[in-house]
């Protein structure tokens, strides 16, 4: 059952249905959403229907629920001129009324503008009702079919509405009516489609990341394991840490500082100590890139599994390189053709198979195989000559931040240009400070430090946040002064953040020019639905807009989902009959990500829809509303000369252009100054009436002459 359907039975408004609903945790409704069933009985209770509460779900209300029709029809839009104007635009059309109803037909999609032309009256009386139905629309944007139904019925117009044909896209089947396609993907959820294709790999999604001349020194890469809970992360990163005891000053001790370095072969490697995607993205978010190589371990008694495949996203949308580390190999000696035979399918398809992904098998605790995955980074890195200037202040990431009893404000420090050296005045975000103190991971004091290089430095007014950027500047005086100035600005985007993203936020996102992609992030109850879904939104968009699926998976919307699409905005975050945890909700409402929620396929395609719609740039057109015949010229002292005119055709409004035609050829173009029906001033005069015109700096009309009306009007734009 609909919320409108429901709000009409229980004689409430949806907007009271739509807030309840909210506050039971199911946002992201509209009118026309399904409310999920098991709500239904809190919600009657709510409203006083308790007894109703048992009852089964109608699918509509019966002719009696529901609301009497034609509560009031709209006033006329031209009051001030008798007559009936005449509803502008071909694919409109009302018919003689049938049954006390009068039909009317609509093309969609249709504005609210067009649905308002077509039912005699203004747009603003469509925004209005839509806004009672609980539903916020724009004069010019699509009207959903749903919600022109409602309001017609209200008013007492019979509407139809036929849906447009498709025209593009032939590489795909023939679309059908909405709600069979729906239907079409429902079906195919409910096959669960074992068999089903692998939705394509993402496409790679590259962030910008720092980057340095040619001839600028090399650096270590900066590695980050991912992978499953338990696939065994935490046992490699010790591991590798423990096969690279490098010399230790006395008495100093090893300690987790959030990153740390060894050296293969002679070489250094950065390892991020802290495990997960998560960090990751965070890291993303705030727009540092800190990985340059991602580590995916996965078990290979337990296979490919969903986190796998949310870090395979993660790291291809951050334009990642990904090795691949087979783990538990001693319990699972055979487990690796299937991980390799999934992952393939996710675009990581093995050197051995013909593709560019490196394979490694080990063992994390019989430690087996890690001197392999050692090999494969350093040559990895080689290929790819990771460089950073050392010549400039330093720069890089807060890795962790923490408050020490003793010490004081202790932060972890990734730097990754320039150098920094102790003494230096420094600012991350909205705190300052000076190094006092620079230590490594493994206890040793430092002087300084170069690219690549996780520090623990002492000496910071307050604790940064973990993914803040630093650099260092020329004074304490400037870092105060920069970090003042931040705190502010974070104060003010923090106001600002206090609503989910809105569409006009979404659309400033965009950059200028080129196609705008939407971002989406996917969460589904099974995996069929996933991919039935990601399949039926792939067509979605055209040359100007489009999706990009980054992430479609299994499960409730977790802490992870919102920071990949804090990470790529603009995105918004799908959950389909699945919830999102107290942290993503949290993490979201920071971030100001908007995460919606759907039960029914054809709510969530076509919200995509009207989303993506609602991005299209506006694009004008001239419409030619009517024509009127000067027949007679009147001089005015006061106006100057007034033509006295019949309308032929259509209608002439006051606020339209005028174009004057004599002889098939166009004399002015200008303003209407005044006009006039026998005695009133009029905005509008229709079809058969006469009038007399007076037009801006324009005194030479003549007898004979047509004058045009013409207006601007934003053509209807869908994406289908
Ligand atoms: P994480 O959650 O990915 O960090 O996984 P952990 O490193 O905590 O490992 C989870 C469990 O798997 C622990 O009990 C480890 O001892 C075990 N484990 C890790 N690597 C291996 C391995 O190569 N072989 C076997 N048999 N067990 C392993």
């Amino acid at each position: 059952m609909r919320v409108y359907e429901l709000a009409n039975q229980l004689g409430v408004k949806s907007k009271d249905v739509l807030l309840l609903l909210e506050e039971l945790g199911v946002g992201g409704k509209t009118a026309s959403s399904t409310v999920p069933p098991v709500y239904l009985g809190q919600i009657r209770a709510r409203f006083g229907g308790e007894e109703e509460a048992a009852e089964a779900e109608a699918p509509s209300p019966a002719p009696e629920e529901k609301k009497p029709v034609a509560e009031k029809k709209p006033e006329e839009a031209a009051a001030a001129v008798a007559g009936q104007p005449e509803t502008p635009s071909a694919p409109v059309e009302e018919e003689a009324a049938e049954g006390g109803e009068e039909r009317v037909k609509l093309k969609a999609p249709f504005t609210a503008v067009d649905f308002a032309a077509a039912l005699d009256t203004d747009a603003e009386n469509i925004v209005k009702a839509a806004a009672d139905l609980g539903e916020s629309i724009e004069e010019n944007a699509v009207v959903p079919t749903e919600l022109a139904l409602l309001i017609g019925e209200q008013w007492g117009y019979a509407v139809q509405i036929e849906e447009p044909e498709v025209v593009e896209e032939p590489a795909e089947p023939a679309e059908e009516e909405a709600p069979a396609e729906a239907a079409a993907v429902e079906e195919a959820v409910a096959e669960a489609a074992e068999e089903a294709e692998a939705p394509a790999p993402p496409p790679l999604k590259v962030v910008p990341r720092r980057t340095a001349p040619p001839d600028a020194p090399p650096r270590p890469p900066v590695v980050t394991v991912l992978g499953h809970v338990d696939h065994g992360k935490t046992t490699l990163l010790d591991a590798i840490r423990e096969s690279n005891v490098v010399e230790q000053e006395p008495g100093a001790i090893t300690q987790h500082i959030g990153a740390y370095q060894i050296e293969v072969k002679g070489k250094p490697l950065t390892f991020i100590d802290t495990p997960g995607h998560e960090a990751f993205t965070a890291m993303r978010a705030r727009g540092a890139q800190v990985t340059d190589i991602a580590v995916l371990v996965v078990a290979a008694d337990d296979g490919v599994m969903p986190q796998t495949l949310e870090a395979v996203d993660h790291a291809q949308a951050a334009g990642v390189p990904i090795v691949v580390a087979i783990n538990k190999i001693d319990r699972a000696p055979a487990g690796s053709d299937a991980v390799k035979q999934r992952l393939t399918e996710k675009g990581l398809v093995p050197e051995e198979w013909g593709g560019e992904t490196i394979y490694v098998q080990m063992s994390a605790l019989e430690k087996t195989g890690i001197g392999d995955l050692l090999d494969m980074i350093v040559l990895m890195s080689e290929m790819r000559e990771f460089r950073a200037e050392r010549d400039k202040p330093a720069e890089g990431v807060v890795l962790e931040g923490e408050l020490d009893k003793r010490r004081g404000s202790v932060a972890t420090l990734l730097v990754q240009e320039g150098v920094l050296r102790r003494g230096d005045s420094l600012v991350a975000g909205p705190v300052a400070g000076k190094v006092r103190a620079m230590m490594d991971d493994r206890g040793n004091r430092l002087k300084e430090a170069g690219p690549s290089t996780a520090v623990q430095v002492m000496g910071l007014s307050e604790v940064p946040e973990a993914s803040e950027l630093f650099r260092v500047v020329e004074s304490d005086r400037t870092a105060r002064t920069l970090a003042t100035e931040e705190r502010e600005s974070q104060r003010e985007a923090e106001l600002r953040a206090a609503g989910p993203t809105s569409m006009l936020e979404l659309s400033q996102l965009f950059a200028e020019g080129g196609a705008k992609i939407l971002n989406l992030v996917l969460k589904a109850d099974a995996q069929g639905t996933a991919e039935a879904i990601s399949a039926a939104l792939s067509p979605i968009g055209n040359e100007e807009v489009g999706l990009d699926i980054l992430h479609s998976g299994v499960g409730d919307v977790s802490e992870s989902d919102i920071s990949l699409a804090a990470a790529t905005k603009p995105t918004i975050v799908i959950g389909f009959q699945v919830s999102a945890d107290a942290q993503a909700r949290r993490l979201a409402a920071d971030e100001s990500i908007e995460i919606r929620r759907y039960e029914v396929i054809y709510d969530l395609l076509e919200d995509v829809r009207s989303t993506l719609s609602g991005m299209l740039e506006a694009k004008m057109e001239e419409v030619v509303i009517g024509q009127a015949e000067v027949r007679a010229l009147f001089q005015s002292s006061r106006l100057g000369t007034i033509a006295g005119c019949y309308v032929l055709e259509g209608r002439i409004a006051r606020g339209g252009t005028a174009r004057v035609r004599r002889g098939g050829e166009v004399v002015f173009e200008g303003r209407i100054g005044s006009m006039r029906h026998l005695q009133d001033d009029v905005s509008e005069v229709a079809q058969g009436f006469e009038c007399g015109i007076v037009l801006e700096d324009f005194n030479d009309v003549q007898v004979g002459d047509i004058i045009e009306c013409v207006e601007e009007r934003e053509l209807r734009r869908a994406v289908l």
